[in-house]
């Protein structure tokens, strides 16, 4: 697949500056980045075309060469492609993109493959010098929100109202009116303006993540990215996109063995606990944890196994209790040390 004209990919002019370079490919990458484009493979396309077109872009050498030969596809040495049918098949972005050997991205022009690691680039695509991430920037701007475990896990919508720096209308954001100090914005450049607004979250979002919500940035032709913290939950633990809980059990059903309600987020699930189940065991059900739409991959839900001793005291709990007591085969501490 031929690679198309770096310039038109950020729609910028073949004049324009390298700050104004820089500035169309962060906003393009924040708008099609997969991390706020859940499930949508068209973005993460459209994000290897924009991280190349900028990787071409961003270099004097390769700049040069593309503005160059681009538009003859000649080469400058032996071993280098001609820039229009594609670069040169390092790894665009350093650390962050590198050519992998079975990348889950698709090839891009020239043969590059994404790593598919994108943290990195994320934080430094979404944070701003000072105040906020990406505020003060451009025409984008950030505000952070917290969202219930429920909603993270199987998607839902949230409504808050969202603190956002509107760009000032009558000083067109540069805090001057003529030569004196913009007496709208008192000289900032924006003002700060409260909206509710209703997201939609995608399940299986998780803290860290970043939302985009269209138009209400800085400017209408903005948009507001928000920094998701996921709430904790009481029972239910994350570690990516697994569950762990913990279930309590009786003496006799650890011991016999028994088939037990095990609650995961999707609901209850009857699973069984084998026959001499010991405290702290570990069981998995496979594909009943976090359906993650990034990865179109489903986590699975671990519960752990806690053995409880009733604590009734009773004689006949006694007598039973001592009954058991006899059904240990050896000295369970025998063979632990004394000391060091
Ligand atoms: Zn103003």
């Amino acid at each position: 697949m031929a690679m198309r004209d770096p310039y038109e990919v950020l729609g910028v002019s073949r004049t324009a500056a390298d700050a104004e370079i820089k500035k169309a490919y962060r906003r393009l990458a924040r708008k099609s980045h997969p991390d706020v484009n859940l499930g949508d493979t068209g973005a993460h396309k459209r994000f290897q075309e924009i991280a190349a077109a900028y990787e071409i872009l961003k270099d004097p050498k390769k700049k040069e060469r593309y503005d160059r030969f681009g538009d003859t596809g000649e080469a400058p040495g032996p071993s280098a492609g001609p820039p229009r049918g594609g670069v040169p098949p390092q790894g665009p972005f350093g650390r962050d993109y590198r050519q992998a050997p079975s990348g889950r991205g698709e090839s891009g022009g020239g043969g590059f493959r994404w790593s598919g690691d994108v943290s990195d680039l994320f934080s430094d695509l979404f944070s701003g010098s000072g105040s906020g991430i990406g505020v003060g920037e451009d025409e984008d701007a950030a505000a952070a929100l917290t969202i219930p475990f429920r909603d993270a896990v199987l998607g839902g919508t949230v409504s808050f109202s969202a603190r956002i720096p509107r760009r000032c209308t009558r000083c067109r954001g540069t805090g001057r009116s003529a030569k004196a100090t913009c007496a709208a914005c008192h000289g900032s450049g924006a003002i700060v303006e409260t909206e509710s607004l209703t997201v939609r979250i995608p399940a299986g979002v998780d803290t860290g993540a970043r939302i985009r919500v269209p138009g209400k940035g800085r400017t209408e032709n903005g948009d507001l990215y928000l920094a998701i913290t996921v709430e904790k939950h009481p029972y239910f633990s994350r570690e990516g996109d697994d569950i762990v809980a913990e279930v309590p059990v009786t003496v006799p059903e650890a011991y016999l063995g028994a088939e037990i309600e095990v609650p995961t987020v999707k609901g209850a699930v009857r699973a069984r606990i084998p026959a001499g189940t010991i405290s702290g065991q570990r069981f998995r059900l496979k594909g009943r944890g976090i359906e993650n739409l990034r990865t179109a991959t489903t986590g699975d839900h671990y519960y752990r196994v806690r053995v409880v001793v009733p604590t009734v005291q009773s004689e006949e709990g006694r007598r039973l209790v001592e009954a058991l007591g006899t059904l240990y085969a050896r000295d369970l501490r025998a063979g632990l040390p004394r000391g060091l």
